[in-house]
């Protein structure tokens, strides 16, 4: 009865989620695998499309940086104006190439081109001070002849100017002033500046102190060498120019070195940080590979150890309980006895009930039609089969116990007459009353009276000998007569009288059941002959 309390587990539906569930398990797995791979593509194509390209670009930038610093020296040191455009030509085209190299992928590219803007400006910049060095290259070198001739023209004057203090004081000026080309300084320049004034003051003062001849003669010379140099555009202020350019020249110029060397740093430190945060990445995504490795692996031992219970609960939930059933089946009974079959109140357990109920209601049926295939249908005693039956096993039961055996066949007399005159039914009736009489008459249990045929009985009496049979028969006889149903067609009497004929197995004979029944068939036709309503034993 704690089957219908059982909570109700459908095994099919059980069965479909779990495969439901391992189908979902694969379906996550493959969704997993796919995205995975989709990052580990675009990892790739940042790599090929980011990464090496940076680097390759650092290592170009790099190469033209070292370019564009020899130029920038070059243009620097440049001693013609053909030496400097060509240097100057070579930085421009070097700037245009870096500038060209695509920066699309770099994250500063705006603040990369601002600063290949200053370098080209600063670049530009420098040329114009070497263009203006080279000029006034040019001029001090008009200026260092103008000396030398100076020179030449106050050694020829010897014959004119015979004071040789002033001589010496003159050439001494030159070589101060020719001396002032290979300072290199502002400040010495300005110092020695101090010192020609006053040489030139000494100069004025000699010249005062010489005749006039020779003084017409040496204030020449003085006056031109005082206009070169102190002139607007004498050799102090073209020399300080120069100085002062150099100067600018060589800070341009390093400031340009730094800002390239600056540049191809910054190209080279995006390069690695593009490179490094792709690494990063890459990193970050194998890592998450590998825990998606793990992920996966616990996820398929999963859908393994349930496709394991699966099967486990399949062979013992199910397959194991059907085969039961089919044997159950087979056999035809006990499902009620066996709990395996209801271990799980599920459609197995369904289908075990209905067959209970199937098989219950055939077992009632059976037993039904085996009692009708044995029982005559009108009076309710045993039918002509079953007496056959039960007089075979007892003619071999008393053959044997070696024990006496007596049949004893009877009809009702003149039961035609008895139907014409109170019709069918009446004759069932008193069928059925016969029948009634005759079963309490044998009070043994295991004596048979059966129905033979139409109006005809037949009894069995096992372990009976001839003697007592003959009173059966006559108790049988007087008892029917005793209802004393009317019978007013009947020739014998006016109630219902019936014939009996009997045979008795001795222990020792060996006749068969066939030739009983046949000694009391004779023994009846006897006793009809004889005038009926009697017992006849041959
Ligand atoms: P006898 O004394 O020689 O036996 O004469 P009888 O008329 O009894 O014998 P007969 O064999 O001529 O007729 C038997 C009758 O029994 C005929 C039939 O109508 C009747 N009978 C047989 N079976 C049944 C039955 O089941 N019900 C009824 N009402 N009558 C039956
Ligand atoms: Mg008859
Ligand atoms: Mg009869």
């Amino acid at each position: 009865m704690s089957l219908f309390s059982k909570r109700y587990y459908s095994s099919a539906r059980l069965l479909f989620a779990s495969l439901l569930l391992i189908l979902l398990l694969f379906i996550l797995l493959s969704l997993l695998f796919y995205h995975r791979l989709q990052q580990a593509q675009q990892i790739v194509s940042n790599v090929a499309e980011q990464a090496v390209p940076a680097v390759l670009e650092a290592s170009l930038v790099h190469d033209k940086v070292k370019e564009l610093n020899l130029q920038s020296e070059l243009l620097r040191d440049a001693i013609s104006q053909a030496a400097r455009a060509r240097a100057s030509q070579q930085i421009s085209q070097i700037i245009v190439e870096i500038s060209s190299l695509d920066h699309q992928q770099y994250v500063q590219h705006q603040y990369q081109q601002q600063r290949m803007q200053l370098i080209a400006d600063e670049a530009r910049s420098l040329d114009m001070l070497i263009a203006e060095r080279l000029v006034l290259q040019q001029h001090n070198r008009q200026w260092l002849d103008k000396l030398s001739q100076l020179q030449q023209e106050s050694q020829q004057l010897t014959d004119t100017i015979t004071s040789q203090p002033w001589l010496l004081h003159y050439s001494g000026l030159l070589r101060d002033v020719t001396a002032l080309y290979s300072i290199d300084r502002l400040y010495n320049l300005r110092q020695s500046r101090t010192e020609l004034n006053n040489l030139l003051t000494m100069n004025q003062q000699m010249l005062s102190q010489l005749g006039a001849t020779e003084r017409r003669a040496a204030l020449a010379l003085s006056e031109q060498l005082t206009t070169a140099l102190l002139s607007e555009h004498g050799i102090l202020a073209l020399r300080e120019a120069e100085l002062s350019n150099i100067a600018k020249a060589t800070g341009k110029a390093n400031f340009l070195r730094s800002l390239v060397t600056d540049y191809a740093s910054e190209t080279e430190l995006n390069a690695y940080q593009s490179a490094a945060s792709l690494m990063q990445l890459s990193q970050q995504s194998s890592t998450a590979l590998d825990r998606q490795n793990q992920f996966s692996f616990a996820l398929a031992l999963a859908a393994i150890l349930l496709l394991l219970a699966i099967m486990f609960y399949t062979q013992k939930r199910v397959i194991k309980r059907l085969k039961l059933l089919n044997e159950k089946v087979l056999a035809g009974s006990g499902f009620d006895g066996d709990d395996r079959l209801f271990a799980s109140n599920d459609e197995i357990a369904d289908i075990a009930r209905s067959f209970t109920e199937y098989s219950n209601t055939v077992a009632a049926q059976q037993t039904a039609l085996e009692r009708q295939s044995l029982t005559d249908g009108l009076t309710g005693i045993a039918n002509r089969r079953h007496f056959d039956s039960q007089l075979h096993s007892a003619v071999a039961m008393a053959k044997r116990m070696q024990q006496p055996l007596a049949v004893i066949l009877l009809d009702v007399d003149h039961f035609k007459a008895y139907n014409d005159s109170y019709g069918h039914l009446a004759g069932d009736d008193t069928l059925k009353a016969i029948a009634n009489t005759l079963a309490d008459t044998l009070q043994r249990q295991i004596d048979l009276v059966a129905r033979y045929g139409g109006e005809e009985f037949a009894c069995v009496l096992p372990n009976t000998s001839p003697e007592q049979a003959m009173i059966m028969a006559e108790q049988l006889r007087l008892d029917v007569l005793a209802l004393m149903l009317p019978h007013h067609a009947s020739p014998t009497a006016g109630f219902i009288t019936i014939s009996l004929g009997i045979s008795c197995l001795q222990p020792g004979q060996d006749i068969s059941d066939k030739v009983l029944l046949n000694q009391a068939d004779k023994a009846l036709y006897q006793a009809k002959s004889q005038g009926r309503n009697c017992c006849v034993m041959l």
